[in-house]
């Protein structure tokens, strides 16, 4: 049986990389000039135009005497991979002002170590500045490699970036300890493995940056937009559309389970004279205040969300007409003794409730439609308390 040898030939494939990583900087660069203020692809374009760069260098090495190509190719290599690992912690959400300084300062001490060597070591210079580059870009690589593995974890994207990541990082170990597994130069077969793993981690480098740093930017902008659309900017709660959109499966199950349950909707007292006496800003507090409140009192099964204003609607899940008059008085008085930045704030809240016990389907709008009349008769009440609605054989229309 024959085997088939596969060679690495570098040069062919740092042609290949050069092509592949040249056309991937236009197409972001189109990108960019569309969303100038994406500051992560800005540092993706700046890592791969270095990597272009090293590339180019790489190609011209055999066959230029200048004496310190080397020097300027490792340096290059950590600029390239600084600018990377930034992108990429940028893109998870990890890039603070302290993790900004420590990549400086590691990138900006292994540059001068570099120089160092260089120095100091002027005859045996090329296996060490490999072996410092090498260590200096896994370094660079850890705390990434960390966030990807350890600390997020959190989509299967994020884990095969994290894992594929690793495997990079533990070729550039592989590639610090080559020099000292060869005799001398020569290819021995656990240096002539190393440097066949190295050369398929260079080249997977630049291909999961180029696909990872798309997907991941997709998933960041995703998870974005679906918070967005979820959740309501000022309190943090359900906006109106995600609460009606969880609502119907709940109302799905409760008619064909025939559980009871209740819609409750909540508005605050005279809160346009709170905006008018202490200001929009004292408002919007208030209104988070009152939320977090709310919030506290219910159980998971629960639904609370912003219809609009400061109107709120709590869908109680099993809740009879018992349970959903004891909870809602319970909320009423949960937000009596608010105080606001130091300061007393005691305002109130009315309550409309309707509770559902039968097996009958109940649209969502009519549910609304009977609490905001139990509100409105609360409001005519004197406001601060809990009115109820019940369903009537001629409900009203969806
Ligand atoms: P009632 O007791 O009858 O409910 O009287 P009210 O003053 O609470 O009701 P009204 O509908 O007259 O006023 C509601 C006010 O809520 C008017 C609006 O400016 C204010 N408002 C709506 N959304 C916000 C918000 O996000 N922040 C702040 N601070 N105010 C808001
Ligand atoms: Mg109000
Ligand atoms: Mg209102």
């Amino acid at each position: 049986m024959k085997f088939i040898a596969v060679h690495f030939d570098l040069k062919t494939l740092l042609v290949c990389l050069f092509f592949a990583n040249l056309f991937t900087v236009l197409l972001v660069l189109a990108y960019h000039s569309r969303y100038p203020r994406d500051g992560t692809s800005r540092l993706f374009i700046v890592a791969k135009l270095l990597q272009l760069v090293i590339l180019i260098l790489l190609l011209v090495e055999g066959s230029t005497p200048f004496k310190f190509l080397r020097l300027i190719l490792a340096l290059g290599c950590l600029a390239g991979a600084t600018a990377e690992m930034l992108a990429l912690l940028k893109l998870l959400g990890a890039s603070t002002d302290r993790v900004k300084r420590s990549y400086y300062t590691l990138a900006g001490c292994s540059g001068a170590g570099l120089l160092v060597i260089e120095m100091l070591f002027p005859l045996r210079v090329q296996p060490i500045v490999i072996v410092w580059t090498s260590l200096s870009v896994a370094g660079l690589m850890a705390y990434p490699v960390y966030i990807l593995c350890v600390k997020l974890k959190e989509t299967p994207l994020q884990k095969i970036m994290g894992l594929l990541y690793s495997f990079v990082m533990l070729s550039l170990l592989g590639r610090a300890v080559e020099p000292f597994l060869g005799t001398g130069a020569t290819d021995t077969a656990a240096s002539g493995l190393l440097q066949a793993f190295f050369y398929i981690a260079v080249y997977l480098l630049m291909f999961l940056w180029t696909a990872g740093f798309m997907l991941l930017s997709r998933e960041r902008i995703y998870a974005e937009l679906e918070r967005v659309s979820t959740y309501d900017e000022l309190t943090g709660i359900l906006n109106r559309r995600a609460f009606v959109q969880r609502a119907g499966p709940l109302l799905d199950t409760a008619a064909k389970e025939a559980t009871p349950f209740s819609f409750l909707l909540l508005d605050v007292d005279h809160f346009k004279s709170i905006n008018d006496t202490y200001g929009h800003d004292t408002g919007d507090k208030v209104l988070r205040d009152f939320a977090s409140k709310i919030e506290g009192q219910l159980a998971n099964g629960d639904l609370f969300g912003r219809f609009g204003g400061e109107e709120f609607a709590v869908f109680l899940h099993r809740a009879d007409e018992a349970a959903s008059d004891e909870i809602a008085e319970r909320l009423r008085l949960s937000v009596l003794d608010t105080v606001v930045e130091g300061l007393p704030m005691p305002y109130t809240i009315s309550i409309g409730v309707i509770t559902v016990t039968s097996a009958e389907m109940v649209p969502l709008n009519t549910l609304y439609k009977l609490s905001d009349n139990a509100l409105y008769e609360a409001k005519q009440q004197g406001r601060n308390c809990v009115s109820r609605s019940r369903l009537t054989r001629t409900l009203p229309l969806p």
